[in-house]
């Protein structure tokens, strides 16, 4: 089982970016903009290991959460989240209870870097600490990234690492469209020629092949019109 992190963050761009990035690494997400929203993850989500918040929101601040989450979970992995201009917000966030802090703004390797540490650090405190962050079990399908491979009903699919590649991002992010130049910057890591997008429906028409039930007719990736795709599971 994917492990589960809370991101609070009534900032809607600084959500989406910490989601999508969390997510590539093979991380469960969950999403509030409110402090209210945070505690009814956390309501039904006993199981989330990390939670990421951020300090300016529009019903409470990120200390209170922290306080209250720290009072209910001694074991949860927190981070702060905070402005370059507050330079307090680091040490009031540590004395109410977060285990780190990250400055904004920051990029996807420090941002993965500090959760992956923190979540080998609250590990032992949680169950399936032995499953990998990267296990992600989806209907017929199960992502093993230590092995970079799936299986569909416990059969081992032959994907290219290019395939391979697209699969997970599609499992990393379920039910959500993803653009034709998300998936060309995310698996080929390179900008958005018209050109180049093609590169991205010639590997999907592949990938469906190998992966849907009937490729004329799919349902695990569809193709959201004018967009990209879709991962449906
Ligand atoms: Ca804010």
């Amino acid at each position: 089982m994917a492990k589960k992190i809370l991101i609070l963050e009534d900032e809607e761009s600084i959500r989406s970016f910490i989601v999508f990035n969390l997510r590539r690494i093979g991380y469960d997400t969950l999403e509030a903009e409110t402090g209210e929203q945070a505690y009814a993850q956390f309501e039904k989500n006993q199981d989330i290991q990390v939670a990421l918040l951020d300090v300016m929101l529009p019903d409470t601040d990120g200390f209170e959460v922290c306080r209250r989450l720290r009072a209910q979970s001694p074991y949860l992995g927190i981070i702060i989240l905070t402005a370059k201009s507050q330079e307090m917000d680091k040490v009031n966030g540590l004395i109410v209870g977060a285990d780190d802090y990250i400055t904004k703004p920051f990029s996807p390797a420090e941002l993965n870097a500090r959760v992956d540490a923190l979540i080998r650090r609250t590990d032992t405190h949680f169950p399936n600490s032995d499953a990998r962050p990267g296990d992600v079990i989806q209907g017929p399908f199960k992502l093993n990234t230590p092995k970079r491979q799936v299986e569909k009903n416990g059969v081992k699919l032959k994907l290219t690492s290019t395939e391979y590649a697209i699969l997970k991002l599609f499992m990393e992010n379920p039910g959500r469209a993803l653009s034709r130049e998300d998936i060309l910057s995310a698996v080929w890591g390179r900008g958005s020629e018209s050109t180049e997008l093609k590169v991205t429906d010639v590997n999907i028409r592949r990938l469906r092949l190998k992966i849907e039930n009937d490729p004329t007719n799919p349902e695990f990736i569809t193709t959201v019109w004018g967009y990209g795709y879709q991962w449906n599971v």
